[in-house]
């Protein structure tokens, strides 16, 4: 896969996206990263790259021109460009799959008040947000998206059984997670984690993660209910138990 990145502080990148997994992915040729300077492509004597909106307001607008010309320059013009803004669509788990998909992908990272309405109608982009907040910059959401893509294409993570597990992507929040050693200032390890029995453990763990998901996102445990025709005898009877623990 090739993400190409269009943006104003290309330096904030590569001490992220060459670390760890990202980096080795890189390294490997699973993913490359196009990072592209948009001030590269302006025309002017100062490289500026924005101006003032017209109709007034506060701020600045990135200007449409060294846009226009960085997308020129990669060929991009049928292919999927997001636009990270607080105005787009939410980023969750199933746009980072279809996204993972891809061979190829563009990311316009906005500043200032963002950028020239002409651009994103030209180039029929969609607008991605990571919450309901505002950051300075478009950065930081692109390599939000980035990383979470980048872990679900084949050979980026070691073991691909571990994605299923993950908090959201099973519908559930995860279960909680020990590790040496079995005692650490007189707390213990639940017994059952210990006790080499796997079904116990399973069950114990899918316990933990319907107690956790329906104390803490309720959206999510009710879309899990309209699933439970997928859990097994066993399965069904322990969540059972917990609806009704949850009536009393
Ligand atoms: N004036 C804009 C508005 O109210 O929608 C906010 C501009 S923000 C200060 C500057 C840039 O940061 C945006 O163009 C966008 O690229 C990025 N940005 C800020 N918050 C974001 C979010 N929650 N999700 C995605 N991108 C965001």
């Amino acid at each position: 896969m090739i993400i190409h990145v269009l943006t104003l502080f290309p330096g904030m990148f590569p001490p992220v996206l060459s670390e760890s997994m990202l980096g080795k992915a890189n390294e490997k040729g699973i993913l490359e990263l196009d990072i592209i300077d948009i001030r590269d492509f302006t025309l002017n004597k100062h490289k500026k790259t924005d101006d003032t909106p017209f109709g007034g307001g506060a701020g600045m607008v990135m200007n449409a021109d060294p846009i226009f010309r960085a997308l020129e320059n990669i060929h991009v013009q049928e292919k999927r460009i997001l636009y990270m803004s607080p105005r787009g669509k939410l980023l969750d788990q199933s746009m980072i799959e279809e996204l993972a998909e891809l061979d190829e992908l563009t990311i316009l990272c906005g500043h200032y008040e963002g950028v020239d309405q002409r651009v994103l109608d030209h180039w029929n982009m969609e607008e991605v947000s990571i919450g309901d907040y505002i950051l300075t910059g478009g950065e930081l959401p692109a390599m939000v998206l980035i990383d979470s893509v980048a872990r679900l294409i084949p050979d980026v993570l070691g073991s691909p059984e571990s994605l299923m597990e993950e908090s959201i992507y099973s519908g559930l929040l995860e279960y909680p997670h020990y590790t040496k050693p079995r005692e650490y200032r007189g707390m213990e390890v639940p017994e059952v984690l210990v006790s080499g029995n796997h079904r116990k453990i399973h069950l114990w763990k899918l316990e933990q993660s319907l107690k956790l998901t329906r104390a803490r996102r309720p959206d999510l445990f009710e879309r899990f209910l309209e699933r439970r025709d997928e859990l097994d005898k066993e399965e069904k009877k322990l969540l059972q138990k917990i609806l009704e623990s949850q009536d009393e």
